[in-house]
Parts: structure tokens; sequence; C-alpha cells
């Protein structure tokens, strides 16, 4: 067995916020073969963030040409791919028109705020109904839902197209899928629960779509065209790639980039949970086959949907829209670095954070706290602050919202997380995950457990392979997985005491309290 599964790979689409890649996995979870690119990030306006749709398809389709090149130089074929899985960012949205193929309008990102006149609209118009109850997440800027009635209402050739029938809404995985297919033509439009489960449009419970929510954003199931719901891991609904290098390949795993990271780091039994810190950061925790909707600020979502007869797994989330993002600004935006990787050097060229806290509210907050009018405020400025601490106190605002995660999710679900799987572009930074020195303020002394680091942080895409690997047969049950990414996995223990911890945390928890409210 061992030595069949070296010789099956899987191909994984990664199309992440920042960048798409393309890894080819064996059968025993190594990488084989990869290729990235990164792409561009629109802000046409302050609270706009946008991507080029056909950039994203594009990224992807140059991602799968090289990556299979470096595969083939390594003496493998074509053909030892059995299959295609695909993880994508979530909630960021696309339009377009079916009988063109063409996008109507960029795809507008996840941490984009332009909707946030639009939530206080609706909140007020049509009070909360309770929607958490049905679909798991809180109206606010972050899902899919207001994004497409922004478009509507401020995109005159959206509107035409609804009016007519013609106007596709998909999230990326829909978007995506739908070009490797060929387009139009093949009309392979789907997407897959834990995606859907991001719109708003779906209810929790069914996995497929609910006539209340959408009526609640005015949306007539007649007129907007809607993907197809389908398991995550399932061999023939996501068709085959129309072209290319590895045309005709099967593509037969879809997932959410959390839900998937989740998967990647086999967190398949309920109490188990993983933090992604990649452009945002998310914890996701298994709470088994039943949703549980949150009372304290956290969002209910499918974790991962294997179908076959087995039932949909659902988690509790906890999304912190700034992490590498907050690594990005001090780079792109304050010049301080030249490298998101030399964030650690700054960080480290001073003892402590210098008294600094930094909320970094740049979409508003999250959870648990869900503060749309939040903006970005640094507290402690003095004629001592460095650019360190300021390094510090970025990395820091991720640790103690995930901090803040873990307390809400505590209540949430009655019990307490022993330790933490951790991946994403920022987990690489030690001195944000780990206890350099006494008195270094990082994610496991913030929460005071264990933090665990795989050696291959590509966990995410991993997840995706996983789905797909399961829809081909390649492996039957979760136990085939256990070696998986297990070997030199990296455990950053707390070094202060849960005082300590608590005491930072209040001088966080009133910061917060004081960035909200701003007037735009
Ligand atoms: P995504 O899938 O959301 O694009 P990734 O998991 O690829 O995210 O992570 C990219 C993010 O991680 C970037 O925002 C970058 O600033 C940050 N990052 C990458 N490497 C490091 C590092 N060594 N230390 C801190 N942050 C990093």
């Amino acid at each position: 067995h061992e030595n069949v599964l070296h010789e099956n790979f899987i191909g994984a689409i990664d199309q992440g916020t920042t960048s798409s890649r393309f890894i080819i996995f064996d059968g025993v979870g190594e990488p084989v073969a990869m290729h990235q690119i990164e792409f561009e990030q629109k802000y046409p306006e302050s609270g706009w963030h946008e991507h080029d749709p056909w950039e994203l398809v594009s990224s992807v389709e140059t991602c799968i040409e090289e990556a299979t090149k470096k595969f083939l130089e390594k003496g493998h074929k074509v053909s030892d791919i059995k299959a295609i899985g695909l993880t994508n960012q979530r909630e960021t949205t696309l339009v377009w028109d079916a009988e063109t193929g063409e996008p109507l309008h960029n795809a507008i990102a996840w941490p984009d705020t332009r909707t946030k006149g639009l939530v206080r609209e609706f909140k007020e118009r049509k009070g909360d109904q309770n929607l958490s109850a049905i679909c798991g997440i809180p109206l606010s800027t972050y899902p899919s839902c207001l994004k497409l009635v922004w478009m509507l209402r401020h995109v005159p050739e959206v509107q035409k197209a609804y009016d007519e029938g013609r106007l596709c809404f998909g999230t990326v995985d829909s978007w995506l899928i739908y070009n490797l297919n060929g387009g139009k033509e093949k009309n392979v439009f789907v997407t897959d629960s834990t995606n859907a489960s991001r719109t708003m449009f779906m209810n929790l419970h069914t996995c497929q779509y609910d006539d209340e929510l959408l009526s609640f954003f005015d949306l007539d199931r007649t007129k907007l065209r809607l993907p197809k719901i389908v398991p995550s891991s399932c061999a023939d609904a996501y068709g085959t790639l129309s072209k290319g290098i590895l045309k005709g390949l099967k593509i037969a795993g879809c997932l959410g980039d959390q839900s998937s990271a989740l998967v990647g780091q086999q967190g398949f039994t309920p109490g188990s949970a993983k933090n992604t810190y990649g452009t945002g950061c998310f914890l996701l925790y298994n709470v088994g086959e039943k949703p549980t909707i949150s009372t304290h600020g956290l969002l209910a979502t499918v974790a991962y949907d294997f179908g076959r007869n087995r039932k949909p797994v659902y988690a509790l989330e906890g999304s912190v829209a700034v992490a590498g993002s907050g690594v990005k600004f001090l780079m792109n935006n304050m010049g301080f670095i030249a490298h998101a990787e030399k964030v650690s050097e700054l960080a480290s060229t001073v003892d402590d954070n210098g008294g600094l806290v930094f909320v970094t509210a740049f979409s508003g907050l999250f959870a648990p706290y869900w503060i749309d009018d939040a903006k970005g405020t640094i507290f402690g400025i003095t004629q001592h602050t460095q650019r360190g601490h300021i390094a510090r106190a970025t990395l820091e605002a991720t640790c103690f919202q995930t901090k803040a995660i873990l307390d809400a999710m505590e209540k949430d679900s009655g019990h307490a997380l022993s330790d933490l799987a951790v991946d994403g572009g920022m987990s690489n930074s030690n001195i944000c995950m780990q206890v350099c020195q006494e008195d270094d303020h990082t994610q496991s002394n913030i929460i005071g457990i264990p933090v665990n680091r795989p050696a291959m942080r590509e966990t995410t895409a991993l997840g995706a392979a996983i789905a797909a690997g399961f829809a081909v047969d390649i492996w039957k049950e979760f136990s085939e997985l256990k070696a998986i990414n297990q070997k030199n996995r990296m455990v950053f223990e707390p070094e202060v005491t849960p005082e300590e911890s608590q005491k930072m945390f209040k001088k966080w928890d009133r910061a917060v309290s004081m960035c909200r409210g701003w007037l735009d």
C-alpha cells in the first residue's frame, strides 16, 4: 500500500487572498512540486478591496502549468496525478453574465467594508430576525450577501442582468470551477457547502439555499442564478480541466480555505481546532455533526462535507480580519521592512511592546467583537516608541484577538482547548508564536496553552488534496491519514502565569473599547 501511495499524486489549487498556488502532493501528503504567484490587490477607495476576476483564473492556470512542469522534471508522468482539489479565499463575491461568461464587476474581496452603510440599513429596516440561527452568521460587512446587494444597487449592468435572469452569483470556488471547465459551454456551476455557508444564503441545517434568507436580502430566486451546492469531496460534480498541461483531469474536491486548513490539520474529531494566520486569522473548532449557534460572537459554519452518506461536520469559527495583512501594512504602507519575514527581526530589536497596543481594525473588528465602524488605532505612543514596538504590537494584535476568540469558544462549547494547531504565512514568525524572552507577549503566552506548528505549513492546500483523494478512493478512512505531516512539529509552550497573561489582555480589551464609533 505504501508504494501505491507514493505513486498516486493529487494536485491542489490554493487560491488565497494574496496569492494563488498549485501544489502536487504524493499519497503520504508530501508536497512534490509547487508554484505560487502573488496577484494584484486593488484598493480603489478607502475600505474597498477588489480582485480582477480574470487574474484569479490566469494566476491559477499559470501555477498549474509551472508546478506540473517541475513535477515532470522529477521523472513523474501526468497520468500519476489522479485528481485535483481546490481551496479558495471565502466570501469574496463575483458576478458574471450567464450568456457571455464575462464578469460584470471586479471580485469584491472579503475584507472590503463598502457595505457598512448597507449593514446599518438592513438592520434598521428589517431588524436582526435572528438570521444567525438559520445560517450561523450575524449580519456584517464580512459575508457575501451584501457585497452582491451593493453591486446590484451600484452597477447598472449587474441589475440589468439580474432583471433579465442572466446574473450568475458565485464565490471564488464557483468562478474558478466554471472557468477551469471552459466557461459557459460546459456551464459547470457549483459550490461546496463550506463556501456556500459563507454567503448568508444557505441554511446551515439543510445545506441548501433558504428562501427566508434570500428574501431578507430582497433577492428573487427566480432571477438570480445560484451555484448548486454539492459536498466538498465529490468525484462527479466539479468537472474536469478543459485545457492546459493537465487537460481532462478531474476536479474532485472543493473547500473554503479555512475548512481546508482544518482538514489539512486533520481536525476530524469534535473538540479539535486549528488557527490559520494568513492575510486574516481564522480559528475553527470542530463541533461534530450538529451546528452550534454561537451566543458569544463566533460564527457557525460547515467545517467539511465528505458526502457519500457521511453527514456534514460543523465548526465554530473565530474570524480575525487582519493578521498577515498587518505585516504587509508595515511593509507596503509604512516602509518599515522589505519582506514580510523581516517583521520578526524588527520585532526583536526591542524587548517588549514598550507599552503600545495596536488595534489593527483596518476592516472594522470581526470576531468576537463585530464592530463595523472600528478604525485601526495605536495606543501608548511616547518619545520612546520605535518601529520595533509597532512591529511587536502588530503581531500581538492577532494574538489578543485569538485569545478573545478562545474565551468565547470556551463559553459556547463548554470546554477549554488544551492546545492549538497553527499554520499560515504569519505562523512562520517564531516571535509571534513563541516565547523568546520572558516578557514577550506572544501567542502561547497570551492564550496560556501550547501552540503546535507542523513542519509543512501548506495545510490549506493539503486539505483540498485530502478532499479530492477521498473522492477518488486514494484514501477511504481518516485513520489512514494519521501519519501525514506529523514529523518535526514544533510546540511553543506558554511561559508566563495566567495572572500576567490576564493583565496583558485587560489592556487590549480597554483599547478595543476605545477604538469604536469613529465617524467617517
Ligand atoms: P493568504 O492565503 O491569506 O494569502 P498566507 O497563508 O499565504 O495567506 O500568508 C500570507 C501572509 O502572511 C502575508 O500577509 C504576509 O504578510 C504574512 N507572512 C508571510 N511570511 C511571514 C513571516 N515570516 N512572518 C510574518 N508574517 C508573514
